[in-house]
């Protein structure tokens, strides 16, 4: 099918795209890579009167140390944060994931921005930057604000986002040094959204964990941050009694629906799988363990 009759704007910079979000409202929609977007408009399901493109923003790309907190520009791409020195060094979860979410090409135009604005709990960022605690900053013609990734998704492409804003940065606290980190995705085949994946933190002191954060995706309405997973092996040395009550609490708090990617229960099955993965990996990378 071919996406209905749209106004295409090209802003050049942040205050010119959010004067067209203000002008247009609901009727309005943020262009990035596209590669969500335009599909859904293929298929009617998407039928923005007005597109705003925010390729052309260079002030919306990039990624920047501030010491505490790694700021990725909404406009980057997956490509550039797979390729990032300073990702790999402080935060190697999001170009492990990066090489994991579709193919180069998707990689070389999607961005970090529309992974974590989309609102399809197919998406993988979601649930990194849950386990990250990281924060978005929203603006529009009325201002600035953050919100945390974990009160940011509300349902299915049902975010905190309004109409008249732009999502502008990811802003992750820097992770301490030794803190372990694993993205673990099970797919049908290269290229594919997960049939269940999960992003797991930790830090290890003297053998105990001493915090941990898990997040699940693709397996509820959104990506999902089942707490009482974290709480199974915070304290603990992470033994094998630890990691299977995480993977059990993982696997009670995921709602999946049956699709082409497998029935409830095996989807179910697999969020306990990946969880039990990426424990025993950020374990693994972890220093103090
Ligand atoms: C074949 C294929 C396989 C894929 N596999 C995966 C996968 O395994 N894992 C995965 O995570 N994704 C996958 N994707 C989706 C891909 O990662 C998309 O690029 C991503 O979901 C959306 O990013 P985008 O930049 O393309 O955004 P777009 O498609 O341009 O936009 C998506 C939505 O976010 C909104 N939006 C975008 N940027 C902003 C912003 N800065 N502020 C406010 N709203 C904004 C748009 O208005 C739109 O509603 C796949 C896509 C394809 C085509």
């Amino acid at each position: 099918m071919t996406p209905g009759v749209f106004e295409y704007h090209r802003p050049n910079t942040v205050e010119e795209a959010l004067a067209l979000l203000g002008q247009f409202g609901e009727d309005g929609k943020v262009l990035a890579g596209g590669h969500s977007l335009v599909p859904m408009m293929k298929l009617r399901l998407a039928e923005p009167a007005h597109l705003i493109d925010i390729n052309a923003i260079d002030g919306l790309r990039g990624i920047r140390d501030e010491g505490d907190v790694i700021v990725i520009g909404a406009g980057t791409t997956q490509a550039e944060v797979l390729t990032s020195d300073l990702l790999a060094k402080k935060c190697p979860i999001l170009p492990e994931a990066a090489a994991q979410i579709a193919d180069p090409q998707v990689r070389n135009c999607g961005t970090i921005g529309g992974n974590c604005a989309n609102g399809d709990p197919g998406n993988d960022d979601p649930a990194i930057m849950m386990a990250l605690d990281a924060s978005y900053t929203l603006q529009s013609q009325d201002g600035e604000r953050q919100i945390a990734a974990r009160e940011f998704y509300q349902g299915i492409y049902t975010t905190a986002l309004a109409d008249n804003e732009l999502l502008t940065e990811v802003r992750i606290p820097t992770p301490a040094e030794g803190v372990g980190m694993s993205y673990q995705k099970i797919k049908r085949k290269v290229g594919d959204y997960a049939i269940a994946a999960a992003a797991v933190t930790l830090s290890m002191s003297n053998g105990q964990c001493t915090d941990a954060a898990i997040a699940l995706t693709n397996v509820g309405d959104t990506a999902l941050l089942p707490l009482a997973a974290a709480d199974a092996i915070k304290g603990t040395s992470v033994d094998a009694s630890a990691v299977d009550a995480a993977a059990e609490a993982a696997m009670a708090a995921s709602e999946p629906v049956e699709d082409l990617r497998g029935t409830r229960e095996y989807r179910t099955a697999m969020a306990g799988q990946m969880t039990r993965q990426a424990i025993v990996e950020a374990l693994s990378r972890a220093a103090g363990s």
